[in-house]
């Protein structure tokens, strides 16, 4: 691995003992475990292994990356795609044997269009509006809704396999609500699909949130992402979390009261201040909200982010911290010692969902793999 300027560690174990306790909970019902945008920015190739030691039979991706890696790495069960695709992806997944989701009549015919080129039929699972996300399910309560479920199912290149939906808010209230909806509409168009050939179509709707806080959203299988990764809302204390964000010191200076720090003079010191910079920033994936409002770990204990950022710079407030040094251990995300800057702490400091900052973590940053459990 290339050392930078900060790394992520993904906890591997953790992942371990997540996928564990989410099969515990779910007993029977089948998890597809979802490993879109690079497992969350852990990796697929460190998280794929520890699915199929835990026996996981079916991954959902979105991008076909995911898809070859999962096939080079030896997995040989099912791999769905949980967004609409364009149809040169598509028609690059037929390798990987990639099961398609149908977002409506037209994206169908894309699909038909791909099974032609590729010369098979392409399993699908067709996406209808029953939770009312209306993104890219048929609406069946539309006129002309059931045709053209029905006109998806008779397209020659299209072979129905299942059924799904998404929800739109992790809401209980929602989620039950949601799934009842699900549950009429998707026999509905099970039996429009399966129309004279006698097949059962498989329904499904849950992610983490909804498989793990309302059981009657299960159905025939679940699609789990984000409590693999320890990020959910739902079943408290079940889950560990599995990525940390790491940097150090790279350099401190000492400035009177009265200075302003960092670009447009957000921050102004009022007392002769020890300020050290980190070296990641927002072009890093540390995103320039979480100026003057993140905490990090340094030296076991909390210090702010006093600047407003700049694209691979930040700057913490260690006056308070006299022990600490240049070459010192931050933890911008994750435990160190006996405290943790939680992803509840990041998306109150943010605004933001914790996965659209370790996400694109993933995407930027150096991963390293730790085994072991916590040190
Ligand atoms: C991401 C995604 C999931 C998994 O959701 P989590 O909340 O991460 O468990 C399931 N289904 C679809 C369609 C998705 O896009």
């Amino acid at each position: 691995m290339t050392r930078g300027p900060g790394w992520i560690e993904v906890d591997v174990d953790a992942i371990a003992h997540n996928v564990a306790a989410v099969q515990r909970e779910l007993g029977t019902t089948p998890l597809c475990g979802v490993v879109k945008a690079d497992a969350y920015g852990h990796g697929v190739d460190l998280v794929l292994p520890v699915l199929m030691a835990a026996g996981v039979g079916m991954i959902g991706v979105t991008a076909n990356d995911e898809a070859h890696a999962a096939r080079r790495l030896g997995f040989r069960g099912r791999i769905v795609r949980v967004r609409t695709a364009l149809r040169d992806e598509i028609e690059d997944a037929a390798p990987a044997h990639v099961e398609e989701w149908i977002g409506g009549l037209a994206h169908a015919r894309e699909v038909d269009a791909a099974a032609r080129a590729i010369g098979r039929r392409i399993g699908a699972h067709v996406s209808i509006n029953a939770t009312g996300l209306s993104r890219d399910g048929i609406d069946l309560r539309r006129a002309g809704g059931p045709e053209e479920v029905a006109a998806v199912g008779a397209l020659p290149g299209v072979h129905a396999i299942g059924v799904c939906a998404h929800f739109p808010c992790e809401d209980e209230h929602d989620v039950a609500e949601g799934a009842e909806e699900f549950r009429s509409q998707s026999a509905e168009a099970a039996a429009l699909l399966a129309a004279g050939v006698g097949r059962r179509l498989e329904r499904h709707c849950a992610t983490s949130f909804a498989a793990l806080s309302v059981p009657a959203s299960r159905f025939d299988l679940v699609r789990v992402g984000a409590a693999l990764y320890g990020d959910t809302s739902a079943a408290p204390g079940l889950l560990r979390p599995a990525m940390r964000l790491l940097s150090r010191v790279a350099a401190i200076n000492v400035y009177p009261p009265g200075r302003t720090a960092g670009y447009d003079r957000t921050h102004r010191t009022a007392r002769t201040s020890r300020l050290a910079v980190v070296p990641l920033g927002y072009a890093d994936g540390f995103h320039r909200v979480l100026g003057g409002r993140a905490e990090v770990l340094v030296g076991g204990r909390r210090a702010p982010v006093v600047d407003r950022h700049a694209m691979n710079t930040l700057l913490v407030d260690v006056t308070d911290h006299p022990a600490v040094q240049v070459g010192d251990e931050v933890t911008l995300a994750g435990a160190q010692g006996g405290d943790a800057i939680t992803m509840q702490d990041l998306e109150r400091a943010s605004g933001q969902i914790a996965a659209d900052l370790y996400t694109a973590w993933g995407r930027l940053l150096p991963r390293l793999a730790r085994r072991g459990g916590p040190t």
